[in-house]
């Protein structure tokens, strides 16, 4: 008979813990919250301090029934969830639906799901922290204030399933900003100067820096004419040459910003991917004979600061792989972010680098092994030692014109021998060796190469961007960066082209009227205040119900007068091309949740629907009659599919070509593959290059 009942969220987490803690304890997920603001109303007395209702969140009755059964039978209850002010949420909700006194050493954390930290977690339980769980109130609540009241306002004026929302709002801003801004750049010419120069060691080669000791800016044709008119002859005198010794320093372990954006940097993740990938490392992966640990600590978290045993675990590991001089000599880089909050949290990084990813492979997928890559490679190399690169600065003069050559070469690998950040918007810099070079010598230019350039728009944000901007602002916090990125693209404010964010233009509407009639909330700066207020209940240096006062009282007058003045926008859908085989009325293109329709423009009279179908002009395969068209999956996955459906079945994820396979006579597709498309046959081994 088990003793302690202990609750978490996930299934997953309690079966990793269950095998810690012996058979005393009975381990039972959660699943989330049982208990929030209810769906169908606001859920605030805004009349009454902002008063919650909350709810037994619909489908979680039998949940709650089954932790109270256990609870009955249990001599303790611990309250095991995630390691932040959402698990603290959850904890105080548990603990007032199954009569435990939060007061009383009811809760358990840890940063990693390890044997040490469970065990350790266990011996040091403690009460609810009240002021973690008042912050995450004051933010459910204001964000329902926020939600709940100018929704309505964008379905009465605008379209039935619009949303506004503190973060989302702020974010939406920032890319239509971007694109005003790209819409408006005026490109400006310039022009540089390239010149190769040989000599026996190697050829190298040098751009105009300027004339008579001093840098210029070229601007047009004309001067760059006039320069090279005064140069004499093809040889220079190296004039001056400069060796420097530069440190370069590795990054900080990762916090939940930089995990997003390196992942979709390095990996090409999603951040929403990133987060669900990161989650089940941390929650545990059965390891052979090992079992189910968690490789990872925990994901959302916004500290660099590592733990002692940690980085003296990595410490002994470098010096095994790579020898002494690799590891770090100074203090720690990384340490607790500006931002006080969460002091007792870490940076994401391997619970153990002795689980070194190759170790792992044979018990990860893909996703996940490329994921715990990067984490154990970006915290080994926090660990360990700078590294020196060798620079040198050579200026070459030819009747007052300069020309300068610059080289770097690694001297010392240290941490990059593990892993370099990637940058975005930027290229890799590599390598540039140059020939040796004495002070006085000539050398002859063999090339002159004047180009013409025009400055460059800013880019548009790409989720990486995107998360730093965000966070660079003050705004979103590690849980948030993720689920704002989505709410963003399924409302269809926003569309992705070449993993880009470009605002579509519902997207441009709501952002106008939101932004007329609520500027505090599209406006970054003080909603960056707002998150700083809000951090400030998380430490109890302010009473939640102080902080939603100061911003209700100003928002309701914002309220009133938006639902008086702001003009109704008729959105014109976007003609299909085709008219409804039910009534004649033109069809047209409508946004759904999830992806665009046609829809019958003679709704609500006419509701016929029809999802976009395009023929790819192939036969189907299987009955041989029909077309093969192109469909969108729920999930917004491109599949293919009969245009017989549903008399005819077939289904492919590739794409059927109209060719049989020379071999067999089956049906060949294009199969979509890391090194690019490849076409093969679905029954027998046949492959080929795709024709170009
Ligand atoms: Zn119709
Ligand atoms: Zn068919
Ligand atoms: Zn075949």
């Amino acid at each position: 008979m088990a003793d302690y009942l202990v609750i978490v969220e996930s299934p997953a987490k309690a079966k990793t813990i269950e095998r810690y803690l012996g058979k005393k304890y009975k381990v039972r997920a959660s699943l989330g919250h049982l208990r929030d603001l209810p769906r169908s109303q606001m859920g605030v007395d805004v009349e009454n301090n902002y008063e919650p209702k909350y709810i037994t969140i619909r489908g979680k009755g039998p949940i709650l029934q089954d932790l109270k059964k256990e609870a009955k039978k249990a001599k303790k209850i611990f309250l095991a969830a995630d390691p932040d002010r959402e698990g603290e949420a959850i904890a105080w909700h548990l603990a007032h639906q199954l009569g435990v006194d939060e007061n009383s050493d009811c809760r358990v954390v840890f940063n990693e799901i390890t044997k040490d930290a469970i065990n350790e977690s266990f011996k040091n339980p403690r009460p609810i922290n009240t002021d973690l769980v008042d912050a995450q109130q004051a933010r459910r609540i204001l964000d329902r204030l926020v939600g709940y009241n100018i929704s309505p306002i964008l379905w009465k004026k605008v379209k039935k399933g619009l949303s506004a929302g503190r973060v989302q709002s702020v974010a939406l801003k920032l890319i239509i900003d971007r694109e005003e801004e790209i819409k408006s750049f005026e490109p400006e010419e310039y022009w540089s100067i390239g010149a190769g120069f040989s000599k026996k060691e190697g050829n190298f080669e040098a751009s105009f820096y300027g004339t008579a000791g001093k840098k210029v800016k070229l601007t047009d044709k004309k001067q760059v004419d006039g320069i090279l008119s005064t140069l004499d002859g093809d040889d220079f005198t190296v004039s001056q040459v400069v060796k420097k010794e530069r440190k370069r320093n590795p990054a900080v372990p990762f916090t939940t910003s930089s995990l997003q954006q390196e992942a979709a940097r390095k990996l090409n993740f999603r951040a929403k991917k990133t987060m669900m990938v990161a989650q089940q490392l941390y929650e545990g992966i059965t390891i052979g004979k090992e079992g189910i640990v968690g490789l990872i600590t925990y994901m959302r978290t916004d500290s660099t600061r590592t733990s002692e045993t940690a980085q003296a675990e990595a410490k002994t590991h470098i010096e095994s792989m790579y020898g002494e001089e690799f590891t770090r000599k100074t203090k720690a880089a990384g340490k607790s972010s500006a931002a006080k909050t969460q002091d007792a949290h870490e940076a994401v990084r391997p619970t153990s680098v002795l689980r070194t990813p190759e170790a792992m492979k044979a018990f990860l997928s893909k996703d996940q092994l490329k994921l715990y890559k990067l984490i154990w490679s970006r915290f080994l190399a926090s660990q360990m030692a700078p590294a020196i690169l060798d620079t040198v600065t050579v200026d070459l003069l030819n009747n007052d014109v300069q020309f300068r050559a610059t080289g770097s070469q690694v001297k010392f690998q240290g941490f990059m021998k593990v892993y370099i950040e990637s940058h975005d918007d930027k290229e890799e810099e590599k390598d540039n060796v140059l020939p040796p070079l004495a002070e006085g010598e000539t050398v002859t230019c063999a090339s002159i190469d004047p180009k013409q350039h025009f400055t460059q728009p800013p880019p548009r944000f790409s989720e990486a961007r995107l998360v730093k901007t965000l966070e660079e602002l003050g705004i979103g916090r590690p849980s948030t960066y993720a689920p704002t990125l989505d709410t963003i693209q399924k409302r269809g404010y926003v569309t992705l082209d070449a993993k880009r964010f470009v605002p579509t233009e519902l997207g441009g509407i709501v952002n106008s009227a939101v932004n007329q009639y609520f500027s505090d909330i599209t406006n970054a700066e003080f909603t960056a205040k707002m998150e700083q207020s809000l951090d400030h209940i998380e430490v109890g240096e302010i009473p939640w119900v102080k902080v939603i006062d100061e911003f209700y009282v100003d928002f309701e007058k914002h309220l009133k007068v938006a639902d008086e003045e702001m003009e109704k926008i008729e959105i014109k859908d976007e003609p299909a091309g085709e008219d409804c085989e039910k009534c004649g009325s033109p069809m047209v293109y409508k946004m759904g949740r999830y992806g665009k329709f046609m829809a019958c423009s003679n709704f609500p009279d006419c509701r016929n629907t029809k999802a976009i179908i395009k023929p790819i002009g192939v036969t189907c395969p299987l009955c041989k009659e029909g077309e093969v068209v192109e469909r969108k999956s729920k999930k917004n996955r491109i599949f293919y599919g009969c245009d017989r459906y549903p008399e005819c079945e077939y289904i492919s994820w590739d794409k059927p070509i109209s060719r049989p396979c020379p071999k067999c006579e089956s049906t060949l597709v294009e199969k979509r593959l890391k090194k690019g498309l490849q076409i093969q046959c679905t029954e027998c081994d046949y492959k080929e290059k795709p024709q170009e």
